[in-house]
């Protein structure tokens, strides 16, 4: 008894992230489980069955590491960190997935992402499985030496699963280009030589590649005109609403603003923008770079978050965090398409009321995969030391999200014939990706 006691103790003493943090991360882990759950019974209505063992082996993670590690600030006092790396599936090829930097990063938020990251490389066919890490931290509360630090010690704690042919992780909220630089860096001096195989999103000089900052948000953009032409709207007259104005929110509305579409408003944690006549977006993205927030900018009207998740327009795009959208506003979005920037900005009772109202929603899989997939572009260039164009980048990625794009709709229509209400493109494409991998995992066999 006396050493069961000791061994919860200590590891609610190690490892404690806030009641909040912990609540937010089983909400994604349990939506992530509802939509498998949904995909799964679907796909069995509609003559394709997942066996209950197989059904098991894809809702688990293959494996989980939690890392608690020590980092020396510039103060001289040392602190501790928890950081995590999860592999949800293999069985398509190496793992790949984000690296978060977020204070409420928890084991079961990245268990969530890692799963997603799944079904989002097997919807777009590029031969990968699902990954994710993070640590739970504030970057912005670091100085760039600490973060360094940090970064070299999460790299080194999280190395043994980290590898060019086995698990490739990327940036995701609060990392960048910078940061995998450091990881690249860190790995290829325990091996003793150069590895740029092993984290994509470097900067260019290391063998990055082109056009992967733009990726996700211009990814985003490519499936939008696909969903606008298909919803009769004219991209020139179609106005659009972005939540966060990372990575992906920036790109997304310069994208969109290339592509002559109105960005009426923008936002970032600290608030956000509204201009009818549409945002100047080369000059918002200034603005950022100077002050680090779109506050401020005096060519638009102050507006909340959550008035902006409620603007009338045709696109709203939420490219922030997970559960932004529920059961509670769900029902006030007036966005004639939705398209997720964010991996599972959307909760389950949201995707319900939302398939209700005839809302087109883009699913986050399909959505926001032109990162992983110019992810992918950086590693096969990496691997094989030939880089391509700008040009080439693009025009493949736009291949790849124009097909799955269609493969979805026609998924879709196929799976309406056996029971899935109309519009639920979500289901449709996981049902796509997760039969891909049953597919995979039955081919290969189980081992022994
Ligand atoms: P980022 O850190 O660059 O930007 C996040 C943005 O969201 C910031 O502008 C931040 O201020 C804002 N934000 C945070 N909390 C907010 C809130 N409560 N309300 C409004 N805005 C808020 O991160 P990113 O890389 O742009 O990632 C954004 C989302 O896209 C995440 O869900 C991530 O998993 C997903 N994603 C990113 C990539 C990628 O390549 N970076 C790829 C696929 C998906």
């Amino acid at each position: 008894m006396a050493v069961e006691r000791s061994v919860e103790v200590s590891y609610s003493a190690f490892y404690s992230p806030s009641p909040e943090a912990i609540r937010k991360g089983l909400q994604a882990w349990h939506a992530a489980l509802a939509q498998f759950d949904k995909a799964a019974h679907i796909l069995e209505a509609s003559g394709h069955p997942l066996k209950r063992g197989l059904i098991e082996f894809l809702r688990r993670p293959k494996r989980e590491l939690i890392v608690n590690f020590p980092v020396q600030m510039d103060d001289g006092s040392i602190r501790m960190f928890t950081g995590y790396r999860v592999h949800h599936n293999a069985v398509r090829g190496p793992t790949k997935g984000g690296i978060r930097y977020h204070p409420d990063v928890t084991l079961e938020e990245v268990r969530a992402l890692a799963m997603w990251m799944t079904w989002k490389c097997a919807l777009v066919n590029i031969p990968y499985g699902g990954a994710k890490g993070g640590v739970a931290v504030d970057p912005a509360q670091l100085s760039p030496r600490e973060l360094e630090r940090l970064t070299r010690r999460y790299a080194t704690e999280i190395s043994l699963l980290m590898h060019p042919g086995g698990d490739v992780p990327a940036p995701d909220v609060g990392t960048n280009p910078q940061i995998m630089a450091w990881i690249m860096d860190t790995y290829s001096m325990h091996t003793g030589f150069t590895q740029p195989a092993v984290v994509t999103g470097k900067p260019l000089e290391i063998g990055g590649t082109m056009g992967r900052v733009e990726a996700t948000g211009r990814g985003v953009m490519m499936v939008v005109a696909e969903a606008l032409k298909v919803n009769r709207i004219p991209i020139e007259q179609a106005t659009i609403a972005i939540q966060g104005f990372g990575n992906v929110g920036s790109y997304a509305a310069l994208t969109a603003h290339q592509m002559g579409a109105r960005v009426v408003a923008v936002s970032d944690v600290q608030g956000g923008l509204y201009n009818p006549k549409g945002l100047d977006i080369p000059k918002l993205m200034d603005h950022v770079r100077q002050r680090r927030t779109v506050v401020g900018f005096p060519e638009g009207e102050p507006i909340s978050n959550a008035e902006l998740l409620t603007l009338k327009v045709d696109v709203l795009i939420p490219a922030a965090l997970e559960n932004q959208i529920t059961a509670e506003n769900a029902p006030f979005i007036q966005a004639r398409i939705l398209a997720e920037g964010a991996n599972g900005p959307t909760t389950p009772e949201a995707d319900e009321i939302l398939i209700e109202k005839g809302v087109f929603l883009i699913p986050d899989i399909l959505c926001n995969a032109g990162g992983v997939i110019v992810s992918y572009f950086e590693w096969v260039q990496d691997l094989q030391s030939f880089f391509w164009t700008e040009e080439e980048i693009n025009s493949r990625m736009e291949r790849i999200l124009k097909r799955a794009f269609y493969e979805v709709l026609a998924k879709e229509e196929e799976l309406r014939r056996h029971g899935l209400k109309a519009g639920d493109y979500r289901t449709a494409a996981q049902a796509l990706a997760i039969w891909r991998v049953a597919q995979a995992t039955l081919i290969r066999g189980i081992y022994p």
